[in-house]
């Protein structure tokens, strides 16, 4: 299908089509509500909704909760699923990272009540004085059992779903009753120090900072104390405290340098300075604390009042319950003092264990939950059609099990700096993302929590992330939704095969720009493949060369800083005013440097054009930028410009604004302009005639076998078969090919205007003889290997570079050397390489820096294999002595830097241009047909075609 058909296409189906997606829409919504109402426990997110705040979904939550929990009770088989209260309500990523092991009593299982067992971490240390033996002999604290870790590490994660649960048969009825809401406000003092999984400044660090700056800005702006929003936002404040640290060693190692380390993790000292400072506020209905802890640090630590009372219940497991209820007895057998307040802190105790059930999860699930995962958790098994890869679709993996889920994740808990690597993630996954900081920190929180539930969190974790990727798919604009096969809203006015050209949402900043898109939705150009790069940049260097028809200068920019949002990834085009182009790289700078806030930890300005000078070409920006971080980048030529990784992304301007705040600046657009960001209407874009009208002799996409679409020839039934006539033209070519080589090296073209201008020979420059200098021949094809025997006749020596080597034979000695070597050791560079997606523009400014000075280029090949413009600068610098040429890029146009230069030997495709080799040509398509008639197979098909004959 051409592209013309494709946009008729386009334009009969648009109103069909529009009808259809609102009936989807309605049809979607409906569902969504009967999802929300129906199936809520086995899942904790919904749709997204721009009303969601904090309390509706804590509210939510709590529902949730009674919801899981009445099926829990009902349900008396083994899929039980425990969530404790204090992963629950004091997660944040700080207390997940505590390696809470879930502990079992294999022999109690079947006999005693399953009582709630949670155990302090055992990696939790302690301040020395609150280890020091008490004077009472009591043991309040329960110590980590150091033999009881082995057991614990063991996956058990369904074993330990058990342990939440009481039996029906649960004869402590006061259990429930205290479970049932009666629990204490079982308040307790928290360890100043304590075990975190993550390191200062590892790459959670920024999360963690920018929850931190939310605390005080929020303060700030709600008039509320910084304590009060800390507890908000970080659940407790130790662990807003733990932040404060890693704020201030950052800041240390900021001003000391990056050698300085002063601690890798949290002390403790300012939550400890904390408590210290709160004894004389401390609330005094918090009755609950341990009166041997105060008898003994008197004056010392004294309990939070300020603590959300539920995140800072400890929970102890079945042993240290035991343990502490035989100290009751003991005491209350002794007749000791302390018995009551003793017999409250094992009340308590029991209590928040049992409460722990109050929230556990009891989700069975069925076939079609496990239809909808998807991951890389290899809990489903991907669709390997083509349709199945391009949209990511999945099947039911049933090998995968739960266990199997959990271990995975747990795997990859704990590692260096893994910690807000997944924040972020599992933020990425949510389905009802918003990009505010209040939702983040509200969120963060509730997704980080995941990792610390039942197994079923991650399974609808996943859910989320499949169902958020299907919707983002399926209202995706840029997307080619093949099941319905709706070409994308966005118009597309140049299709190549992984990549196409579509125009930007109006209001243009800048009139006639354009958008660069690949056709799968990748959410950033750094997921494009080698292939979709190439095309990328045939897209650029043809754009470029458009605008600059135009008069204009150009720029790109990728604006990938919103990696949660999934959005379909492309490059924008902006064509711009010459003098402002020689500007833009100084406006993108300021406003990069201004644009974060100051404790970036990355270097703001990445420097990719440097780069690629500095011999990273045209890779630079695809080895600077990491796809895992959000960045800006923009380029002003074709190998790089400027990027920057954003830091924090609640501070980076929403959507495209960053880039249309200085565009827009610089070009003096009017700010409800800059501010305006549309979205496409399907069909009637006024603005797609003219641009394919000026874009279309320089649409690189048409090229091929002399403008011959073979995809559309070989996509047709039956395929529609394309021959062409590849050696008849070899010598003819060849001996253009030797004839401009040496015209170029003596520079005969100088001489031979000044004869016809009547100055005789001129002021030529000396020649230089063929004999001893190295001819490399990119392309190593019949006309290649025909043009190595006739220069050897000139004493030249050859080497080449091809995309296969060629075996001795075929080579006849010549040398093989890598692409680079070839520019850089070839005295006379000739291109014999046929045109295609892949060798077009394949000598351009990089490679004419990697030449050797006074290199001398010749093309018989076709002109787009090489940037004319990047010629015409290398020949103007002197890099380049001279060239021949045959062909040229837009033929029977000459770029006038050629014309004016008297070193160049042009020759109007001349190349075939005789009897001989016409007669031998025609003779060749005869047989063409002849063969096709015949016996159905032509002669000599075009490469991509050889596998259909
Ligand atoms: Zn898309």
């Amino acid at each position: 299908m051409t592209l013309e058909d494709f946009e008729k296409s386009l334009a009969e189906d648009q109103d069909r089509r529009r009808e259809r997606s609102d009936k989807d829409r309605r049809h979607r919504d409906r569902d969504g509500d009967r999802d929300r109402s129906k199936d809520r426990s086995s899942r904790h997110h919904h749709r997204s909704s721009h009303n969601h705040r904090r309390h509706s979904s804590r509210s939510r939550e709590r529902d949730n909760r009674r919801d899981r929990e009445s099926r829990h009770r009902d349900n008396d088989d083994g899929h039980r699923h425990k969530r404790s209260r204090h992963s629950t309500d004091h997660g944040d990523d700080h207390e997940n990272s505590h390696k809470r092991r879930h502990r079992h009593e294999r022999d109690e299982e079947h006999s005693a009540p399953k009582t709630i067992i949670q155990e302090e971490p055992s990696a939790l240390k302690r301040d020395s004085w609150m280890e020091a033996p008490s004077a009472l002999d009591i043991e309040y604290v329960h110590r980590p059992d150091p033999n009881r870790v082995e057991e614990s590490t063991k996956p058990k994660m369904l074993q330990a779903d058990f342990e939440l649960k009481i039996h029906d048969k649960e004869l402590n009825s006061h259990l429930r009753d205290l479970k049932d809401g009666k629990a204490l406000d079982d308040v307790e003092e928290e360890p100043a120090q304590h075990e975190v999984d993550y390191t200062f400044g590892d790459s959670g660090s920024q999360w963690r900072m920018t929850k931190l700056k939310g605390v005080y800005r929020e303060a700030q702006e709600s008039g509320k104390s910084v304590e009060e929003v800390a507890v908000e936002r970080f659940g407790d404040l130790r662990s807003f405290d733990d932040a404060r640290e890693e704020e201030t060693e950052l800041d240390r190692r900021k001003t000391y340098g990056q050698s300085y380390v002063g601690k890798e993790k949290p002390s403790g000292e300012l939550f400890q300075e904390r408590k210290l400072k709160n004894v004389v506020h401390r609330d005094p209905h918090e009755h609950t604390r341990d009166p041997a802890e105060e008898l003994r640090a008197e004056g010392q630590g004294k309990v939070m009042g300020t603590e959300a009372p539920s995140s800072t219940t400890k929970l102890l497991d079945q042993t240290a319950l035991n343990r502490l209820k035989a100290q009751l007895m003991k005491a209350k057998l002794k007749g000791a003092a302390n018995a009551a307040e003793l017999e409250e802190q094992y009340n308590s105790a029991a209590a928040a264990a049992i409460s722990n059930r109050s929230e556990s999860d009891v989700v069975v699930l069925g076939v079609q939950q496990n239809r909808m995962l998807a991951g890389s958790r290899n809990e489903v098994k991907p669709v390997d059609t083509k349709r199945g890869r391009e949209r990511g679709l999945m099947e039911d993996n049933e090998d995968m099990t739960i266990e199997d889920m959990v271990r995975e994740e747990r795997k990859t808990r704990g590692q260096p700096g893994g910690e807000g690597a997944r924040l972020a993630e599992r933020i990425a996954k949510d389905g009802k993302f918003e990009n505010d900081l209040e939702y983040m920190d509200d969120q963060a929180s509730k997704l980080a929590k995941r990792v610390h539930r039942s197994e079923i969190d991650i399974k609808s974790a996943t859910i989320n992330d499949f169902r958020k990727m299907n919707r983002i798919l399926d209202n995706c604009q840029l997307c080619h939704h093949e099941d319905t096969n709706t070409p994308p809203v966005a118009p597309v006015v140049s299709l190549a095969t992984r990549v196409y050209l579509t125009l930007p949402t109006e209001p243009e900043i800048s009139e006639g720009g354009a958008s660069i898109v690949p056709i799968q939705h990748r959410t950033n150009l750094l997921e494009c493949d080698d292939d979709e790069w190439e095309e990328i940049r045939n897209f650029m260097k043809s754009l470029t060369r458009m605008y600059h028809d135009q008069g204009r200068d150009v720029i790109f920019y990728e604006n990938a800083a919103q990696p949660q949002r999934k959005r379909h990834a492309s490059m924008e085009v902006v064509p711009l005013p010459y003098s402002l182009g020689e500007t833009s790289p100084a406006f993108f700078k300021e406003a990069i440097l201004s644009a974060e806030s100051e404790w970036s930890q990355h270097r703001k300005l990445i420097d990719t054009l440097a780069k690629s000078k500095q011999g990273l070409g045209r890779n630079a920006f695809r080895r600077t930028l990491v796809k895992e971080m959000p960045y800006f980048h923009v380029w002003f030529e074709l190998d790089g410009g400027l990027g920057h990784i954003v830091e924090d992304e609640h501070r980076w301007p929403r959507g495209d604004l960053f880039a249309r705040e200085v565009i827009g600046g610089m070009l003096d657009v009017a700010p409800d302009v800059i501010k305006r960001q549309g979205r496409w209407n399907r069909g009637g874009d006024p603005r797609v005639d003219g641009f394919k009208k000026r874009w279309r002799k320089f649409d690189w996409t048409r090229a091929g076998y002399d403008q011959i679409d073979i995809d559309a020839c070989s996509a047709r039934n039956p395929p529609l078969l394309v021959s062409n006539v590849p050696t008849a033209v070899d010598d003819a070519t060849a001996d253009v090919n030797m004839f401009l080589i040496l015209g170029a090296l003596r520079n005969f073209n100088a001489g031979m205007h000044s004869l016809r201008e009547g100055k005789w020979r001129g002021r030529p420059a000396l020649g230089h003889d063929p004999q001893g200098k190295t001819l490399g021949i990119l392309g190593m094809g019949g006309i290649g290997r025909n043009l190595k025997k006739k220069a050897e006749a000139f004493g030249m020596k050859v080497i080449y570079h091809n995309r296969r080597q060629l075996s001795e034979e075929l080579s006849g000695g010549a040398q093989y050397v890598t692409f680079d070597e070839l520019l850089s050791t070839s005295d006379v560079l000739s291109l014999n390489l046929p045109l295609n997606n892949n060798t077009r523009h394949i000598i351009g400014k990089p490679e004419f820096a990697k030449m050797k000075d006074g290199v001398v280029v010749v093309n018989t090949a076709r002109g787009a294999v090489m940037d004319e413009a990047a010629l015409v600068d290398a020949l103007d610098s002197g890099k380049v002595f001279s060239a021949g040429l045959d062909v040229f890029e837009e033929e029977p146009k000459i770029h006038p830097g050629l014309i004016g230069n008297q070193n160049v030997l042009l020759v109007p495709h001349m190349g075939t241009w005789t009897i001989e080799t016409l007669i031998a040509m025609e003779e060749w398509a005869m047989e063409n047909v002849k063969l096709a008639i015949t016996t159905g197979k032509l002669k000599s098909p075009v490469p991509e075609q050889v596998d259909l004959q």
